[in-house]
């Protein structure tokens, strides 16, 4: 007989994601999403005949409160594809100066969609208002030489904010009448919802895409979908097949998917679960004890993320990485991702690391040294 093996599926202390704070990316997904799998169907998804994909994508819509749905491999994907879909020349995408499409994903925007990106900083220095894009979309005919704003790309939460409905609403309404489309970055869509910012529903109306991601927070091991009119995804579709996009017996990977929606969210347009919550309610812990400490924060903390100001203590990101890696916590400073998969112990070290920092912060402004980085 060969001896009993370690099972890599729902073992986050095995793959090592129950100690690393980098990214609510990194979680392992259940092995709840591995019996989904041996459940799925396996026909042909290029030829749409796939059963398990096609209602998925059809419950997805219906929680969404729009017509369509397109799976695809990443949030990622889903973004390029939606402001593809969206961008007809002359486009410019008015963005929040730190969004995800600008930073994060390969240039894609300039080489998909060949547009240009207009990118704001939020005035409130947390999301973008409705001031902040009338100050920047020109209305009304935009001189021939310039290059018009034609979609406007919110992400939410926004590094763990949630934007005020009210504040989607007016966006929404004052941009339909100037005929600019919406799309709507929700790779942690499922925080601002458990966050209390509206269902699915609700948010999903406020635009004309809008995208959600399966393997952030939720632990799938792939995919994201696109959610819109039946024309867009339709686009969606043709021009995911056309980088290669189109995944023939893909119904696994949307049954795992549909797993990890129902066991971290629940099977309608709000949070029945409980599972994200209460990551915010560990965060808001953790932002405590850093407040006691003598800590202050670059954003406010409101869902699972939190924004550590090392800058006013002097600490360098690269010193305080080293040291929760001495501890056994992966982070990657300034940002503290929390993801239900987080086990108390990594919880505790992280604790040691936040009162380390603060002590050999004090050490130092006791003895005059001129920063703490060489002590850590
Ligand atoms: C992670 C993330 C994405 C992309 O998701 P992937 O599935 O990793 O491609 C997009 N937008 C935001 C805001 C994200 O945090």
């Amino acid at each position: 007989m060969s001896e009993p093996v370690e099972f890599y599926w729902g073992n986050a202390h095995l793959t090592g994601a129950s100690c690393d704070f980098r990214s609510d990316a990194i979680t392992t997904p259940s092995l709840g999403t591995l019996h989904a799998i041996s459940k799925a169907t396996l026909n042909d998804d290029v030829y749409g005949e796939d059963e398990t994909t096609r209602h998925f994508e059809e419950h997805i819509a219906r929680i969404c409160g729009k017509e369509a749905a397109a799976f695809v491999v990443s949030g990622t994907m889903a973004n390029q594809l939606s402001l593809c879909a969206l961008a007809q020349a002359p486009c410019s995408i008015l963005a929040d100066a730190t969004a995800h499409i600008i930073h994060f994903e390969a240039g894609g925007v300039a080489n998909l969609s060949g547009a240009t990106v207009h990118p704001v900083r939020p005035s409130n220095g947390h999301y973008l208002t409705l001031e902040d894009i009338q100050k920047h979309a020109a209305v009304g005919p935009v001189a021939l030489e310039r290059c018009p704003v034609t979609i406007v790309s919110l992400e939410n939460t926004a590094h763990g904010n949630v934007i005020p409905l009210h504040e989607l609403r007016a966006i929404k309404a004052w941009t339909d009448g100037q005929g600019i489309a919406v799309h709507i970055d929700g790779a942690r869509i499922w925080h601002a919802v458990a966050g209390g910012g509206g269902s699915l529903k609700d948010l999903a109306a406020c635009c004309d895409a809008m995208t959600l991601c399966f393997g952030k927070g939720l632990a799938a091991p792939i995919g994201a979908a696109v959610v819109g009119a039946a024309s867009l995804v339709r686009r969606v579709k043709q021009l995911r097949q056309s980088i290669g996009g189109g995944v023939r017996k893909v119904g696994p990977m949307a049954a795992a998917a549909w797993q990890a929606v129902l066991d971290s969210f629940g099977p309608g347009s709000v949070d029945v679960r409980g599972v994200l919550r209460s990551t915010h309610d560990t965060a808001r812990g953790l932002a405590e004890m850093w407040t006691s400490l003598g800590g202050k924060f670059l954003r406010r903390v409101e869902t699972n993320l939190i924004w550590l100001d090392l800058k006013d203590i002097g600490v360098e990101k690269a010193a305080f990485n080293d040291l929760a890696c001495r501890h056994k916590v992966r982070v990657r400073a300034p940002r503290i991702v929390v993801h239900p998969q987080i086990s108390p112990d990594a919880l505790y070290r992280l604790g040691l690391v936040f009162h380390e920092v603060m002590a050999s912060k004090l050490d130092i402004h006791g003895s005059g040294s001129d920063g703490i980085a060489s002590k850590l």
